[in-house]
């Protein structure tokens, strides 16, 4: 099957940067390497910009131009907010799907990168603590908790149009403490259904 690089689903266009990601989380999609029926799992190695930009097209005919895919988009950041710039340039929206983990990637915060190139970001929240996240998510970098939070507050002051997500299977103890911790950094939490 032919790797995925761009996928509609609804009335959103999803761009598949990266099969790398910083994490392993246990509801995570990737093992099954296909999605809607879409290969996403890139076997041919990572696609240019010039690949994504064509196959965008005129993004006007989408909702938005959502940076998601199989991995973390942040892997490459410098290739996301270029296509950013092209999405915009052409008139479409942008939002990315990501963990948060951008500035621990990059070693710097990059959150002020993302002003005027990312109309959404979302961050999955996904638990409420170090421990629950770990032991969901199992990320593979150190503080990877702290950095996701560090670089939502950073979202929050460069007024990024920011919000949190989870996935509902997590407990209402545990959805009431990520409302919690939402309002605490100030940023809204989205619910959102596990993908079986
Ligand atoms: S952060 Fe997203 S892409 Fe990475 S393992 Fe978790 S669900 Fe999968």
């Amino acid at each position: 099957m032919k790797d995925t690089y761009t996928y509609q689903i609804g009335e959103n266009l999803y761009v598949n940067l990266t099969n790398r990601c910083t994490n392993r989380c246990t509801f995570c999609v990737r093992s099954k390497k296909t999605y809607e029926g879409y290969s996403l799992w890139l076997q041919g190695g990572e696609p240019t910009v010039e690949q994504i930009a064509a196959e965008i097209g005129d993004p006007k005919r989408y909702r938005e131009v959502v940076f998601c895919g199989f991995g973390e988009p942040t892997c490459r950041l410098r290739e996301m907010l270029s296509l950013c710039d092209t999405v915009h340039a052409r008139g479409g929206k942008t939002r990315v799907n990501t963990n948060g983990h951008g500035s621990l990637i990059a070693g710097k915060d990059v959150a002020p990168l993302f002003a005027g190139k990312l109309d959404g970001v979302n961050i999955s929240l996904n638990a409420p603590t170090k421990e629950a996240y770990d032991a969901l998510c199992r990320p593979q970098i150190p503080n990877a908790f702290e950095g996701m939070l560090a670089f939502a507050k950073s979202c929050k002051r460069c007024g990024l149009n920011a919000w949190f997500s989870v996935v509902d299977c997590i407990g209402s103890e545990k959805l009431a403490a990520c409302r919690a911790l939402a309002e605490e950094v100030g940023i809204p939490l989205r619910v959102r259904e596990m993908i079986e």
